[in-house]
């Protein structure tokens, strides 16, 4: 059963904490759900669905024949493998996650999420459709190399998905004692900002150790609010250009420039492009931060650019 099964489970909850949202949002007379984005965010969750219901994964193949060559023999009765599955589940989402940002192959699924203009809890199941393509699952496999069972990892990255449900919201402010360490409404919303300076960061699942430990932690300052979207927006509210979107840049590039280009094209980061004539988020990040003065390093930047911690 694929991770999108069980996230079914979690529906009842999710219908609820998207009503209280909307209530809450109209009783302070915010605009939290646009009509347009939201019957998007529906159709695509849907599409997500019924797409992940297709028993057809290479992936799949792949993590079974790594469990078939497991290196140790691990099972649900040792009392640590439940919290080391835990650890290694996000340790492989950090890099899941991360990679689908900085791979222009992964990113291309994975933007849909990034799509969201407008931050609200339905937004937290706006999936790209195309996985199976961009097969960015394959960086879970060492798990199952290990020896842990892949039906253990799909219901761990069940529950590492539920738990980001409530980070999709603009109405809850920093919470006290947890930020840095685990995932909040505040690390995420900087996750999902266009801003230079928070692009590519915050990609952990539930916990943010492994973004201070790699270097790419930043914390939500008051003095830079949230844009959210793409740099390259699509523009429009139609689920299926909303989903193929960045397919389709992909293929513009491929067109475009010549043979030679394509690898990066394809697998560089995105925005990358052979004359320069756009940006990377490594290179609009060291453009801001040349521009306030501040080193490119995420640790001492933040302790420059943050009054607080100034
Ligand atoms: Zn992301
Ligand atoms: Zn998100």
């Amino acid at each position: 059963m694929s991770v999108h099964h069980y996230l079914m489970f979690f529906l009842p909850v999710f219908a609820v904490m998207i009503a209280v949202e909307f209530w809450i949002g109209r009783k302070r007379g915010l605009t939290l759900y646009t009509k347009g984005q939201s019957i998007a965010s529906v159709v695509i969750a849907i599409g997500q669905r019924l797409i992940s219901s297709v028993p057809l994964s290479l992936v799949g193949v792949i993590w079974f024949l790594a469990y078939d060559a497991r290196l140790f023999e691990l099972s649900m009765a040792q009392w640590y493998y439940i919290p080391l599955l835990f650890i290694g589940v996000e340790f492989f989402y950090y890099w899941f996650h991360r990679l689908s940002h900085e791979i222009r192959w992964l990113w291309a699924t994975h933007s849909v999420h990034h799509s969201i203009e407008e931050m609200n809890f339905l937004a937290a199941y706006r999936f790209g459709w195309t996985n199976r393509i961009s097969m960015g699952g394959l960086v879970y496999a060492p798990l199952c190399l290990i020896g842990f069972q892949p039906a253990h990892i799909v219901i761990m990255l069940a529950v590492n998905l539920m738990y980001q449900s409530w980070l999709h919201t603009n109405l809850i402010g920093k919470l006290p004692f947890i930020e840095g360490i685990l995932n909040t409404p505040s690390a995420h919303r900087v996750h999902h900002a266009k801003n230079a300076d928070y692009l590519d960061r915050n990609h952990g699942g539930v916990l943010m150790i492994f973004d201070r430990m790699f270097g790419t932690y930043v914390e939500e300052r008051e003095t830079e609010p949230v844009e959210y979207g793409l740099i390259k927006p699509s523009g429009s509210a139609n689920p299926f250009r909303i989903a193929f979107h960045e397919w389709g840049n992909i293929i513009n590039d491929v067109k475009k420039y010549p043979l030679r280009h394509w690898p990066m094209l394809l697998f560089g980061p995105p925005g990358w492009a052979p004359n320069g004539e756009s940006a990377t988020s490594a290179e609009l990040r060291a453009q801001y931060r040349r521009e306030q003065g501040v080193a490119t390093h995420s640790r001492e930047a933040n302790a420059a650019i943050c009054p607080r911690r100034a």
